[in-house]
C-alpha cells in the first residue's frame, strides 16, 4: 500500500472524512515533494496536491500520481485552499493539531468560511514508522555515506586537531557525497565526552581522550544517525571497562530487538547489563528511537515507551554512559525490523580503535 492509500484507511478508521496535510514532514512522506510549502487535501476519493508559484515546476517533477494545483499572487493561500476544499465538497476538514499554531490554524480558520476544521491527533508519526521498500532504500544509502564518513574522518584523528576541524571534515565529506546533513554534528572529546549532545569545540584533542562523533547524513529526506567513540593516543583499563560495558550492551540490545519484542524491555535490559559494572546510573537518555524522514521520529525506546517493535520500523540503538570529569561511550547504529529479524544498516567498526593507528 502506498502512503495516500494507507493514510486513507487509518482516516475510515478513525472516522476521518477529509483530512489538510500541511506540515511539510508529512506532505514530503505523501507526496515526494521537497519544498517548503505544500499542502495536501484528501479525501476517500480525491486528493490534491496544492503549493505556489515558487513551486510550480518542482512540484510537477516531485509529486506524481496526484492532481496539483498552484496559485501565485495576489491570490491568498488559504483562501484558495479553502476554495478547492469546497469544490471537493469538504464540510469538515481535519488538520494536523500536532504542528498547527495557533496563530495558523486562527488564521486558517478565518479565510475557510463554510469549512469547519477539526483537530486530528498525530496519526502520522504512527504511519511514518512502517517504511516501504523505497524509504527503507534511501535510509541505506543515508547510512552509507554516514559509514564512508566516519572511514574517512579517522583517519585525522590525532592529538593537536580541534573538535570543530573534524566536525566541518565529516560535514563536508557527506555533503560532497551529495546529503544533506541530518542534524549538527556532535565531537566532544575528553571530559567534554560526557555532554551526550555537546556542541564541538575549539577543544584540541589530547592523548588520552575519548572522542564521540554522533552525525548523520540526509538523503531524499531520510535520515542516518550513528555514533562512535574512539580513544586518541592510549586507552587506559577504565577507558576499555567503560567502552566494553556500553558494547556489550548495545550488542545485547542489537539481539534483543525484534518484531513483537516491547520498547520498554528492550531499554530495561540494556540497563541491567549497564548494572553489572555500576555503570547504568550514568545512562541517563533513551536507549534509541524511530528514524525516518524525522531524526528522532516517532518511537521510543524507553521506560515510558508503550511502541511495540513491528517489522518495516528503523530504530536506533545508542546506550551511552557519560561520567562528569572523565568522559563518555556513546555506541549507536541505524536497524531495520524485518520479519525474521534484525538488518544492521550502519557497519562501521565498533572495535574500540585507538588512533591514530600506527
Ligand atoms: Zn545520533
Ligand atoms: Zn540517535
Amino acid at each position: 500500500m502506498d502512503a495516500l492509500a494507507r493514510l486513507r484507511s487509518r482516516m475510515a478508521g478513525d472516522g476521518i472524512s477529509a483530512m489538510l496535510v500541511s506540515d511539510p514532514v508529512n506532505v514530503g512522506w505523501l507526496t515526494g515533494f521537497s519544498g517548503t510549502f505544500g499542502r495536501v487535501l484528501v479525501t476517500p476519493n480525491d486528493a490534491l496536491f496544492i503549493t505556489d508559484s515558487r513551486y510550480v515546476l518542482q512540484a510537477r517533477e516531485e509529486v506524481l500520481g496526484m492532481d496539483t494545483a498552484s496559485f501565485g499572487s495576489p491570490t491568498d493561500g488559504d483562501v484558495f485552499v479553502a476554495e478547492k476544499a469546497i469544490s471537493l465538497g469538504i464540510e469538515k476538514l481535519g488538520f494536523e493539531s500536532a504542528t498547527t499554531t495557533y496563530s495558523q490554524w486562527k488564521r486558517t480558520s478565518e479565510k475557510m468560511a463554510g469549512v469547519e476544521l477539526e483537530p486530528v491527533a498525530d496519526i502520522f508519526s504512527d504511519l511514518r514508522m512502517t517504511k516501504s521498500a523505497d524509504e527503507i532504500a534511501k535510509i541505506k544509502v543515508a547510512c552509507g555515506i554516514a559509514d564512508a564518513a566516519f572511514e574517512h574522518v579517522i583517519r585525522m584523528i590525532q592529538p593537536g586537531v580541534t573538535e570543530i576541524d573534524i566536525c566541518l571534515d565529516l560535514e563536508f565529506y557527506m555533503r560532497r557525497q551529495g546529503a544533506d546533513i541530518a542534524f549538527p554534528s556532535i565531537v566532544v572529546s575528553g571530559e567534554r565526552s560526557a555532554r551526550p549532545h555537546g556542541k564541538p569545540s575549539e577543544k584540541k584533542l589530547e592523548v588520552g581522550d575519548f572522542v564521540t562523533m554522533d552525525f548523520g547524513a540526509r538523503v531524499d529526506g531520510y535520515n542516518s544517525d550513528i555514533t562512535r567513540t574512539v580513544v586518541v593516543g592510549q586507552a587506559s583499563p577504565r577507558h576499555r571497562e567503560v567502552y566494553a560495558a556500553v558494547l556489550e550492551a548495545q550488542l545485547w540490545a542489537l539481539d534483543a530487538i525484534r518484531a513483537g519484542a516491547k520498547a520498554r524491555d528492550v531499554d530495561g535490559g540494556t540497563r541491567e547489563i549497564l548494572g553489572k559494572s555500576d555503570l547504568a546510573k550514568y545512562f541517563g537518555h533513551g536507549l534509541g528511537h524511530g528514524l525516518g524522514r524525522v531524526v528522532h521520529d516517532g518511537g521510543r525506546l524507553s521506560a515510558m515507551s508503550d511502541n511495540v517493535i513491528e517489522p518495516g520500523q528503523i530504530w536506533t540503538i545508542e546506550p551511552g554512559v557519560y561520567i562528569e570529569g572523565f568522559g563518555g561511550v556513546r555506541i549507536e547504529d541505524d536497524v531495520l525490523i524485518t520479519e525474521t529479524g534484525i538488518e544492521i544498516l550502519t557497519h562501521s567498526t565498533k572495535e574500540l580503535l585507538i588512533l591514530p593507528q600506527a
